[in-house]
């Protein structure tokens, strides 16, 4: 199993009349937690630094912003060597 660690969070003041209330809040991050989880499980099952043997570490940030009702996620990898970043970066901008 990979390590991936969301934080995934809401910025700003929720306006009068959300687009989404808590509740479908939680459910999309949810959402994302488990399709973001499922393709990089898929994406990096077999994938470790050939010379370290080391998987990848990821950390998921999803901000949701309340002014412009949009969500922006960022992936932050960490990895044994810079090697191997290069390796994770060109598997992570694969189409899945
Ligand atoms: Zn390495």
């Amino acid at each position: 199993m990979l390590d991936i660690d969301f934080d995934l969070r809401v910025d700003g003041q929720a306006p009068a009349e959300p687009f989404l209330d808590r509740y479908e809040l939680e459910q999309m991050f949810e959402g994302a937690r488990r399709s973001i989880g499922a393709s990089l499980q898929r994406k990096f099952a077999n994938i470790v630094c050939e010379e370290h043997a080391q998987a990848p570490r990821f950390k998921i940030t999803g901000i949701y912003d309340n002014a412009i009702e949009e969500m922006d996620i960022q992936y932050h990898v960490d990895t044994c060597c810079q090697r191997f970043l290069l390796r994770v970066m060109q598997v992570l901008n694969k189409r899945a």
